[in-house]
């Protein structure tokens, strides 16, 4: 169980998307710089999706 829980959690946090292009970023710890694609700075936190059993 944990360890699912953390693989879901660790595929989800380190996910940003772009609010300017849309662009996933992935980053290691704490938000990217910048966009990979657009250069923009403005980010959100990519949503888990929803799932069978939550
Ligand atoms: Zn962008």
């Amino acid at each position: 169980m944990a360890d699912m829980h953390e693989a879901i959690a660790r595929r989800f946090t380190n996910v940003y998307i772009c609010q300017t292009c849309n662009a996933t970023n992935r980053c290691g710890s704490g938000k990217p710089n910048k966009c990979r694609k657009c250069g923009g700075k403005r980010f959100r936190l990519k949503k888990k999706k929803r799932k069978s059993a939550a």
